[in-house]
């Protein structure tokens, strides 16, 4: 029993120190998550290419010939509405993206000046940086950096997510989402002219087995293959970033942090309509039309609303 519970103990405190990134990873884990970090911004570079790309060129060019039944209509003619539908979201998405990767949201005591370097109330201490930290910072392992209100680490944008940036990220996830599910929608209407109808006896012919079977025996075009597999990539990419906006706006409506949610703590909600301006600013709806920064009404290092310690 005794046994079981150190087992059980040792876990939860790793569990705690890789939330809580308070000490260094080993080498090995390191390298690890520095190619995930890698890898997962250049997916995110090359879906995002592709999926303009294939929808521009060669999707919506399609699907507007059908729509207006003339197939002599040529790229010369006016662009299609979709067509500048998805490029302002995915110029959008594109724009918050790079905002949320160059604004910075390290927080470093020397660069900064801070006067409480000495640690304040509720204030942490961060090893491997040396340094008091405020309130809702944590240290990141693979930014190897303290971060002020930590979110969380997304290795598709290859940096944390803390209290300045977690505006634009939001609003990217938003516009990724958007891109996603119009994208999807435009090749959903390609594979139905090319396959048939989803919802028909033709079901099967949209399952990836049957139309590798088909492809290999050469009576499916590897245009319309490589056409099935982006259907399914943008269907997983649309939920993924569907999921996650809701999952950020439900958490700062609540003015919590995924860590803080975890721990079923709530220490600084201050009503969900100051909760937004934390993250967006006064206006924040603006942040949704244009990439563009608003003054934050907290600077990530004083929280003065901090109210008493709740547990659910
Ligand atoms: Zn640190
Ligand atoms: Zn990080």
């Amino acid at each position: 029993m005794g046994k079981i519970e150190g087992i059980i103990n040792s876990f939860e405190a790793t569990c705690e120190n890789f939330a809580n990134r308070v000490l260094p990873l080993l080498p090995g884990q390191k390298r690890i998550l520095l190619l995930a970090n890698k890898s997962g911004v250049a997916f995110y570079f090359v879906m995002s290419a592709i999926m303009f790309f294939v929808s521009t060129f060669v999707v919506i060019p399609f699907n507007h010939k059908i729509e207006m039944n003339d197939p002599t209509i040529d790229s010369s003619g006016p662009t299609p509405t979709s067509t500048w539908i998805l490029s302002f979201f995915i110029g959008s998405m594109m724009l918050n993206y790079l905002r949320a990767y160059f604004t910075s949201t390290f927080y470093d005591a020397g660069k900064l000046n801070v006067p409480t370097a000495e640690g304040g109330k509720n204030w942490g201490y961060c090893v491997p940086c040396q340094q008091y930290i405020p309130p809702r910072a944590h240290h990141c392992s693979v930014c190897n950096h303290c971060v002020l209100k930590r979110e969380s680490h997304c290795f598709f944008l290859g940096k944390c997510i803390g209290h300045t940036n977690q505006g634009f990220f939001v609003v990217y996830l938003f516009y990724c989402a958007l891109s996603s599910l119009f994208a999807l929608l435009h090749m959903g209407m390609y594979l139905h002219h090319v396959i048939g109808p989803i919802v028909s006896l033709r079901m099967h012919h949209y399952l990836i087995p049957f139309a590798t079977y088909r492809w290999i025996m050469g009576s499916f075009a590897t245009t319309d293959y490589v056409m099935l597999f982006l259907l399914y990539n943008t269907l997983m990419i649309g939920l993924g970033c569907s999921f996650l906006f809701f999952q950020q706006i439900s958490l700062i409506l609540q003015g919590q942090t995924s860590f803080e949610a975890a721990k079923r703590v709530i220490l600084y909600d201050s009503g969900a309509h100051m909760n937004l301006q934390d993250v967006f600013g006064r206006y924040w709806w603006i942040r949704f039309i244009l990439p563009i920064k608003l003054p934050q009404p907290v600077d990530g290092i004083k929280w003065s609303r901090v109210k008493d310690i709740k547990r659910y």
